[in-house]
């Protein structure tokens, strides 16, 4: 099978993953694949559901993050992460995606993000440490379990008031 991304030494930033063909919004560049076991929370392990973490075989871990991605996430049938396109990409391009699209929290990355982008935050952060508006704008384009996770704590610091209505 002819290869569509490629593992290449970026300008600065370490490995990366390239493009080596133009793909269109929606269009899988990899499919993840899990690799062991869920772990606790560990630097090199994702979150793969609300309560456990795991690693991805393969060049999964070698994509960037960045705080204005042209990728995002999606949850395949084995549980495992694919990387979309969110945005047309050409030939050549640094596939990246922002690592808040499937971490709730971010503990194991305080060093300040060097993605580069205008859109950059500072450091990379979490799904919950995200402005609404950057979660709107990559609505269908994250672990499912994030929302879900959103909801429960909205649900909770709802419930005093729900308790004052009720008296
Ligand atoms: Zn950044």
């Amino acid at each position: 099978m002819k290869a569509i991304i490629e593992e290449r030494t970026t300008h600065g930033r370490g490995q990366g993953i390239f493009a080596l063909q133009s793909f269109s919004k929606g269009d899988i560049l990899y499919v993840g694949v899990l690799d062991e076991k869920p772990v606790s929370n560990h630097s090199h392990a994702s979150q793969i559901s609300k309560t456990t973490f795991g690693f991805h075989k393969g060049l999964s871990s070698k994509f960037n993050h960045s705080c204005d991605p042209n990728c995002g996430i999606a949850l395949n049938d084995s549980g495992g992460h694919d990387i979309v396109a969110m945005s047309d990409i050409a030939a050549e391009d640094e596939a990246t995606f922002d690592y808040a699209m499937r971490n709730y929290r971010i503990e194991h990355f305080t060093a300040k993000c060097g993605c580069g982008q205008a859109r950059c935050r500072g450091s990379i952060s979490g799904w919950k440490d995200l402005p609404q508006q950057r979660k709107d704008d990559y609505a269908g384009f994250v672990a499912p379990y994030l929302l879900e996770m959103d909801r429960e704590n909205a649900a909770i610091s709802r419930e005093p008031e729900l308790l004052l209505l009720d008296r």
